[in-house]
């Protein structure tokens, strides 16, 4: 058991912990930089867990954010498998899992998210998977691979594994609550267009119903059970319900928790205690392109983003974190979506180019303000939506225009 003291001290080994390490040192910090992760790897690119990784065609060194050769010539202390177990803000003190205590002049907490467990008879069976993690994928796609899985859960997640497990030869089906896959964040014309991908490459939906029980033989999963009356022959199952904030620490710490179930930071993404600041999955923000209303949104590019406008503040800026958010994710190679928002809410869709064709851009607007914009294949039309909603979202025509409207006007 040590003591030590560092300049920056950041938990979590993540997306937004090793992006603020990079920014920190690209802005000129000199100080001692200690990123406290307790997964076994270096930071890695989580989104290629249900993507190129889970098909196997990225391999495991290949999804680091950086290497350890990086980290030894930024001299950025990694430490691995090692947690966070208290943060005390008075004496601005972290305790870590090996018993060290660090003492620090700035922190991020950056602690991201783990999987929502469904609570169902049948929860405890084997066969049955949650993805976080690298680890996840590995257990996945060993389990899972060329055989029938039934996927719980139609947002982007639930959509991918199916799509990497089918490019692994299982046969997909997905059980979800919503009709249409995609369309809780999308809205129906683009989730029929992704739901029609999948059903191209085989893969069943069952809309508007729920899981009810799992079913199993020797202590292993054989059947997905659904509110509705479905009996799914499965040998595996994947879950994919959502992701819960990991608030462990910063609750202990007393950390302020809003609404939307965030650490509470400032626009500068700074918590209510000094020099000690929170981003990516944890973050509850008051976003500058939401209104000012307080927003966690749990997207790469947020993390990314977030981690360096951090960064930017530990060095003295006073930078609000004013980044348009951006979001990915892709069908194997059957179709990826851009999009730019999120939008809460909106009265109007309008869309450019053309569903049908498969490349298209919908721009989504409430109050006659441009909110969001979603791309398959036009990526200047979502370039030109987030320079707008960045600027407030007026629209450069009338929205009965907006279909074939210059968007640069
Ligand atoms: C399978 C998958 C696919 C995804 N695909 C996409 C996509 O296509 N597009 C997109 O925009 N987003 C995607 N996301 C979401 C995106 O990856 C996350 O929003 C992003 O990784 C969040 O980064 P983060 O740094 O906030 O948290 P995380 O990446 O979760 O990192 C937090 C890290 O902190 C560690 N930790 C937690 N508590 C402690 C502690 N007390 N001490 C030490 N370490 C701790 C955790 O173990 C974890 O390693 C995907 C997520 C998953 C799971």
């Amino acid at each position: 058991m040590s003591e030590r003291e560092v300049a920056y001290a950041l938990v979590g080994g993540g997306l937004a912990g090793l992006n603020c390490a990079r920014w920190l040192r690209e802005g000129g910090a000199d100080g001692t930089v200690l990123l406290i992760g307790r997964e076994p790897d270096l930071p890695y690119d989580r989104s290629l867990c249900s993507k190129s990784y889970l098909r196997g065609e990225t391999p495991r060194e290949e999804t680091l954010l950086r290497d350890a050769a990086w980290f030894a010539e930024q001299q950025v202390e990694a430490l691995v498998r090692v947690s966070a177990t208290a943060l005390d803000l008075q004496t601005r003190t972290l305790t870590l899992s090996t018993g060290d205590r660090v003492r620090f002049g700035k922190a991020l907490l950056a602690t991201g998210a783990n999987v929502r467990r469904l609570n169902v008879a049948g929860s405890g069976l084997d066969g049955i998977h949650y993805l976080r993690t690298l680890g996840n994928s590995d257990s996945i796609r060993d389990d899972a691979g060329g055989k029938r899985v039934v996927l719980i859960g139609g947002s982007y997640l639930g959509c991918e594994v199916a799509a990497s497990l089918t490019e692994l030869g299982s046969i997909c089906t997905i059980v979800m609550q919503e009709d249409v896959t995609l369309s809780r964040g999308f809205g129906e014309s683009a989730g029929r267009f992704f739901q029609s991908r999948l059903a191209e490459h085989g893969i069943t939906v069952h809309g508007g119903d729920e899981l009810e029980r799992f079913e199993g033989s020797g202590g292993r999963v054989t059947r997905v059970v659904t509110a509705g009356g479905l009996e799914l022959d499965a040998d595996a199952v994947v879950v994919g319900a959502g992701a819960v904030p990991d608030l462990t620490l910063a609750r202990a710490a007393g950390l302020q928790v809003g609404p939307g179930g965030g650490v509470v930071v400032d626009q500068c993404l700074q918590t209510p205690a000094d020099g000690v600041y929170a981003a990516g999955d944890i973050a509850e923000y008051r976003s500058v392109v939401h209104d000012g209303d307080a927003i966690r949104i749990e997207h790469w590019d947020v993390a990314f983003s977030q981690g360096r406008t951090v960064a930017r503040n530990m060095l003295g800026e006073d930078a609000p974190h004013d980044v348009v958010p951006y979001f990915f994710s892709d069908l194997s190679d059957w179709a990826s979506l851009e999009y730019v928002g999120p939008a809460r809410k909106w009265d109007r869709e309008v869309v450019r180019g053309s569903i049908e064709d498969g490349e298209f851009c919908i721009l989504y607007l409430n109050g006659g303000r441009l909110v969001a914009a979603l791309s398959v294949g036009r990526g200047e039309d979502l370039a030109q939506a987030r320079r707008l909603i960045a600027e407030g979202g007026v629209l450069p025509a009338p929205a009965d225009e907006l279909a074939s409207a210059d968007l640069s006007a």
